[in-house]
């Protein structure tokens, strides 16, 4: 890692940081999530830029933002102050198998997450987590789905090309649990 290197996330973060940090607000705010789960990233051209481990995301700082560089022999290169969330794994694999997706947040909303009529956008087993090699699984449902999974008794997926669209998805998917 050089110094232009350095300066150059920092722009990164500077450019997205308000972005990441008001949808991780509203996220919290309609209880799409709450205290450390989920996250949010954003595919760019340099990386993907990813929520810390551990962030709260509804208050989210500039150092809870961090930037995947680079995945081989299933070892995450990433710059930042604090590790990127334990789900990068399942990030890089769904930016790597669905083309044209900029955005995915991973919320955990148990109201959809445990919802009986909601099991139609499941996957059919639990996803492991933080792993590599569930993404591929996991790509063809979202596909499916118009963009949205939930991965069963864990939490939700939903793609875009912004973070407010991967937001407004959730969202819905939160008032059709709430349909009677
Ligand atoms: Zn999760």
């Amino acid at each position: 890692m050089n110094i232009l290197e350095v300066h150059h996330q920092n722009s990164l973060i500077e450019e997205n940081y308000i972005e990441f940090r008001n949808t991780g607000q509203e996220l919290v705010d309609v209880g799409l999530t709450k205290g450390t789960g989920g996250c949010l990233s954003k595919h760019l051209n340099e990386g993907i830029l990813v929520s810390a481990t551990g962030a709260q995301l509804g208050n989210l700082s500039k150092k809870d933002l961090s930037l995947i560089k680079e995945v081989r022999n299933n070892k995450i290169y990433w710059m930042g102050d604090n590790k990127p969330s334990s789900e990068s794994p399942l990030l890089f694999e769904l930016y790597l198998s669905i083309p044209n997706v900029k955005t995915i947040i991973h919320g955990h909303c148990p109201r959809i997450t445990y919802d009986k009529k909601m099991q139609k956008y499941a996957t059919p087993a639990y996803v492991r987590y933080g792993c590599f090699g569930e993404g591929k699984k996991i790509a063809n449902i979202l596909e499916q789905n118009g963009g949205f999974v939930i991965l069963r008794f864990h939490g939700e997926i939903s793609i875009g090309e912004s973070l407010k669209e991967s937001f407004k998805k959730l969202k819905q998917k939160m008032e059709e649990a709430h349909e009677r």
